[in-house]
């Protein structure tokens, strides 16, 4: 172990926080320490004070309702979150989160949750849930395999990179084919599971990004992921 350590900031785990997203956080904690860093998790929930010293930023899926309780709070830290996203900061945000790092999220009664626009994306609420095992393939990741719920539909804007396309599933919107969004090292996905542990490609790309922009350089450990690829060749096989 070196002397060298990660804080990663969980976003919002008190209302942000469903289908094993917390897991992600874990993860990233569990890897870093085998890569043979320090990792310190730290919440963030409305009303607290952000933290100044943060490497690396997770963000869960939640219901309508917990949308709409942290909503107020996220556009008051919104230019922080851009402005650490531009300056090359790691971030993964899962479903609810990643559709509020959009410009809105169009609930199904119609109203507007408002998003800090970090992401050129919109959500509108579709009448039928978007549920089950899915699968997509990106260019930067290969496969990537995780769970989805949720009754948003995604559009990307113009020139926005999806993190991959769907090769059993829904994505975004079940009619574009895409999944999740790319800016900069932030990553925006439907895909909770919770993601990291079956896809530890994810957890290392944000790991490397987090301590190359701290200390300059990343040394990584190899290490042992045969029970991630099994569980990954598990759920492969899963139906929908
Ligand atoms: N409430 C949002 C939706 O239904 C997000 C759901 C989630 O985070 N799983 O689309």
């Amino acid at each position: 172990m070196n002397n060298k350590s990660i804080n990663i900031l969980q976003l919002y785990p008190r209302d942000m926080n469903i289908y094993g997203d917390w897991g992600n956080a874990l993860v990233l904690k569990r890897r870093l320490e085998w890569h043979g860093y320090g990792a310190v998790l730290l919440e963030y929930n409305p009303g607290d004070t952000f933290p100044g010293d943060v490497d690396l930023i997770v963000g869960g899926g939640g219901q309508d309702s917990g949308q709409d309780i942290i909503q107020k709070d996220l556009l008051s830290i919104g230019t922080q979150l851009r402005d650490l996203a531009n300056d090359g900061l790691p971030m993964l945000m899962i479903c609810g989160l990643y559709q509020l790092f959009g410009k809105f999220f169009k609930a199904q009664d119609g109203h507007i949750i408002k998003g800090i626009e970090l992401f050129d994306i919109e959500t509108y609420a579709g009448q039928e849930r978007l549920i089950g095992n899915i699968i997509t393939k990106s260019t930067e990741f290969d496969d990537i395999i995780g769970y989805e719920n949720h009754s948003g539909q995604t559009f990307l804007g113009r020139g926005v990179q999806p993190l991959g396309h769907v090769l059993k599933g829904a994505g975004n919107n079940g009619q574009d084919n895409t999944e999740g969004a790319r800016y900069y090292n932030v990553i925006g996905s439907y895909l909770h599971g919770s993601l990291l542990p079956k896809n530890p490609q994810l957890a290392d790309f944000l790991i490397e990004k987090a301590v190359t922009k701290k200390y300059g350089e990343f040394t990584p450990s190899v290490l042992d992921d045969r029970f991630a690829e099994l569980a990954r060749q598990r759920a492969i096989k899963r139906p929908r």
